[in-house]
């Protein structure tokens, strides 16, 4: 009992040491603020570095983005090198949310607060803050609606035969979003509704390292010849992100989807990328799951001028993020379900892309 209330006393004394030298040291004006960003091979990472810079930059601070192409020892440089020049905050979307460790307590001995973007920063106490949207939530609208789309919440009874597909298992999301789904999804395969017919229910054999969609096409692949030989079809699948859905669509369409005698299955997606959106309008792909990555820059930026001024940032989760050292305080946005019957609303009514960019 001792040894817990003395860590606890020592990492709480740690988060005033942080807040206390960052309202009375070199001030906020200007400072180097260090961005890392997983990858610019999706979309969605480009926006978002982006966006941070820019309004970053537009309050003044200098700021270092920098992409990984999905190497964790590139990444942990990248942070070196920003601990080296001086940073005097970081903004860090990990690739591996456990691989940060010795670099983060880097950090902490600078007395450089850290943001964790998106993801969160695992098996360190050293991150302060945690800005992204709600996972789980993202989880349980792609199963949603992945029912949706199968007409089970019209009254459907099936069975369904369905496929699931999971993110990295090195990202704390992929089983927050996997979590979610299968809220939504269990009881539906314990009632007969739905039926996973490769067998592959857990996330373990779900899971596509690094989010590759070369991967998720070649497990789709797979399954396709083990699993769906003679009449049986695939009516659903699962997919936590607009990359993996595009290897996944085009095993289908290899092995003779996407034709008026034989459509798609129901396939989700997540982050409104522009071919995905295209996709869903052409009738390929059935969802995706738009997470505004200009509020999430916001979101952020807001928290690091606070943090920078020694002022204590706005939060609205202080329970869910625990990254197995501590529960992270956390900014959640909310994610918005997309398909064809929204996505002129959502998608081009918030100037996400224009009408013209779908085309
Ligand atoms: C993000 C998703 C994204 C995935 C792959 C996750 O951490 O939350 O929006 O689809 O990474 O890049």
């Amino acid at each position: 009992a001792l040894a817990v209330t003395m860590t606890a006393c020592g990492s709480s004394q740690k988060t005033v040491d942080t807040e206390a030298s960052a309202s009375s040291g070199a001030g906020a004006a200007g400072a180097l603020v260090g961005v890392t960003m997983p990858t610019k091979s999706s979309e969605r990472w480009i926006h978002d570095g982006d966006n941070v810079k820019q309004q970053l930059e537009a309050l003044g601070y200098q700021v270092d983005l920098q992409y990984a192409e999905n190497d964790i020892p590139t990444q942990v440089n990248q942070i070196e090198n920003q601990i080296t020049k001086g940073a005097k905050l970081l903004i860090i979307a990990s690739i591996d949310g456990t691989a940060l460790t010795s670099q983060l307590q880097e950090a902490a001995d600078n007395k450089i607060p850290v943001i964790a973007y998106d993801r969160l920063i695992r098996n360190s106490p050293n991150v302060d803050y945690y800005a992204t949207f709600d996972n789980f939530k993202v989880g349980v609208q792609q199963a949603t609606s992945l029912l949706k789309g199968l007409g089970v919440d019209g009254g459907k009874k099936g069975p369904f035969n369905v496929e699931l597909f999971g993110g990295s298992p090195d990202d704390n999301n992929a089983t927050f979003f996997w979590n979610g789904a299968m809220s939504v999804l269990q009881p539906k395969i314990d009632d007969g509704t739905l039926k996973v017919k490769s067998g592959q229910t857990d996330f373990k054999q779900a899971a596509i390292l690094r989010w590759d969609p070369a991967t998720a096409q070649k497990r789709m692949e797979d399954i396709l010849t083990k699993t769906y030989t003679g009449d049986a079809k695939v009516d659903g699948v699962l997919s936590p992100y607009d990359g993996l859905s595009i290897g996944i669509l085009s095993a289908l369409k290899s092995s003779g989807y996407g034709t008026s005698g034989q459509p798609y299955p129901v396939v989700t997606g997540q982050d409104a990328e522009l071919a995905s959106v295209k996709s869903i309008i052409a009738g390929e792909q059935y969802s995706t799951i738009f997470k505004d990555t200009r509020k999430l820059a916001e979101q952020t930026v807001k928290m690091a001028d606070a943090v920078l001024k020694g002022q204590k940032p706005e939060v609205n989760n202080t329970t869910d993020y625990n990254n197995g050292n501590k529960v992270v305080p956390s900014y959640l946005l909310d994610p918005v379900v997309v398909d064809k019957d929204n996505y002129k609303d959502v998608i081009v009514g918030s100037g996400y892309y224009t009408e013209d960019q779908l085309k």
